[in-house]
């Protein structure tokens, strides 16, 4: 005789306990939930864990599961499954046409024909959900309920301890993101360091949440696309290509593919040798004993700049006519910029300066401002006077920070964009030079703290350290 259903739950939930307590990682825990829960109810199972933004669900653990579906992308939380308030398990049946089921091409194809959803909270957070999926629309009893509802609070034990020893409490910020870093498996060393880094400038992502069909192979299998990396708050994927050159040319062929048939989509590459500059400018990664031996290559002269630095001093004159902004720069490199503007521009002004924490590699707090504005900004009109946006991650981080004051605007004035490494776009209303794909120095710009005083912006001379540690490669 089969064992009773109420002695095979029974049976998993022990085991589920017992897996809870294993000395194992997080995510290994939870693929063996999955794995029970899917074998209980003979069914395709998955975990979905809230991503650090609080608004979407990331696959993170799932069983008896196609990959191209859980690869399907971020759901949307508010649009989901998750049962409204009473925390009662949802069962869909009507995958083609219920708003709730968000992808319902891929659920077809994986022959999806129904979907349990039980969602998993702890202390009023959502953490996430406990789905399951059939291939024909199931009639559950009440104890099949209790049994998801048990399961789901067996999954929100390691949830809740995980994300609150990460997290001090508090939701949604970098260390929040840390809590998915801790779930994520990277393919490479390199994908761990730049997510450390987005998780120091507070920036939410997502590991590889969404796999696109880009074509079809020879074989007539789908060929797929799935970048690295999901930035919610910019809606935008980010591409990291730190292999070897042999693989760049088919990572680029893929990117061509997805650019045509999504255009749509936002999506940023970030190739290896960008990615060490990147690192670098942090006093981390392969590059970063790297010496400059004087100049290459003078890019703007003096009188390049003065006349540049004119032209801008005029028109922010003209736009802030009454209004007495508050030039603010952000240490140390505005320096010289700043002091040139000020004496062009011809309305009243105040100035203001800020300083904030960098990136170094080492899992802290994340950015600070460790140097604030002493004026008041709230009502007051801020031009935030910038040296150079490379990446645009740190003024992304200071735009934030300044808007949290209430101020009545807040715009940008940069001498140098170099939109190549642009990762995080923002609207820079006074630009000064649109820069080549090249480190600079001068005019208030270092390099490990030398040729701020040159009069002029150039091109260092810069030695790559020959050391076997240029491989970024696991
Ligand atoms: P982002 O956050 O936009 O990547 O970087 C902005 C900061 O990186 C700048 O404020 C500057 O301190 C530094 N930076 C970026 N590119 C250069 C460069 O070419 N030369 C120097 N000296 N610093 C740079
Ligand atoms: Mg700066």
């Amino acid at each position: 005789m089969p064992p009773s259903r109420e002695r095979v739950y029974y049976k998993a939930l022990r085991q589920a306990l017992t897996a809870v307590q294993a000395e194992k990682p997080l995510k290994a825990k939870l693929s063996h939930l999955a794995r029970i829960t899917s074998r209980c109810l003979d069914a395709g199972a998955a975990i979905l864990v809230t991503d650090a933004t609080g608004k979407n669900l990331v696959h993170t653990a799932h069983w008896q599961l196609p990959p191209f579906f859980v690869q399907k992308g971020l759901l949307n939380i508010e649009k989901s499954l998750l049962a409204s308030g009473d925390h009662e398990p949802v069962l869909v049946t009507d995958i083609a046409g219920d708003a709730r089921v968000q992808y319902p091409e891929l659920a077809a194809q994986a022959e999806i024909a129904a979907i349990l959803s039980q969602d998993i909270t702890r202390g009023g957070r959502q953490l996430g959900a406990l789905r399951v999926y059939f291939k024909q629309v199931p009639s559950l009893n009440n104890q099949d309920n209790s049994f998801i509802k048990a399961m789901a609070q067996v999954v929100g034990m390691p949830l809740s301890s995980a994300s609150a020893a990460d997290t001090g409490g508090k939701v949604g910020d970098a260390a929040g993101a840390s809590g998915a870093g801790q779930l994520t498996e990277f393919a490479h060393q390199s994908e761990r360091e730049f997510a450390r880094m987005l998780d120091f400038y507070r920036i939410p992502w997502a590991y590889e949440p969404r796999s696109f069909p880009i074509g079809s192979k020879s074989s007539g299998a789908v060929e797929m696309f799935t970048p690295d990396f999901f930035l919610p708050d910019i809606d935008t994927y980010i591409e990291l290509t730190t292999m070897k050159q042999s693989l760049v040319t088919q990572k680029n062929r893929k990117v061509r593919l997805f650019k045509q048939q999504y255009p749509g989509i936002k999506i940023n590459l970030l190739y290896k040798n960008d990615y060490e500059k990147l690192l670098a400018k942090y006093g981390v990664g392969p590059l970063a004993e790297s010496r400059a031996h004087g100049i290459k290559r003078i890019l703007f002269t003096s009188a390049d700049i003065e006349r540049r630095v004119a032209e801008m001093a005029e028109r922010v004159s003209a736009d802030y006519d009454g209004l007495r902004p508050v030039l603010i720069g952000v240490q140390r490199g505005f320096l010289c910029f700043m002091a040139d503007l000020i004496r062009r521009v011809t309305v009243a002004v105040e100035i203001d300066y800020m300083a904030i924490s960098y990136y170094s590699g080492e899992k802290d707090a994340g950015v600070k401002v460790t140097k604030d504005a002493d004026l008041s900004l709230k009502d007051r009109h801020i031009l935030l006077v910038e040296d150079i946006v490379d990446t645009g991650i740190t003024l992304n981080y200071i735009l934030n920070y300044l808007k949290s004051k209430q101020p009545a605007s807040v715009t940008v004035c940069a001498l140098l964009d170099r939109k190549a490494r642009r990762l995080i776009d923002t609207e820079l209303k006074y630009i000064g030079f649109e820069l080549p794909d090249e480190f600079v120095v001068g005019y208030g710009l270092d390099f490990h703290e030398e040729y701020r005083n040159l009069p002029y912006i150039a091109i260092p001379e810069i030695d790559a350290p020959h050391k076997g540690g240029a491989g970024a490669e696991p």
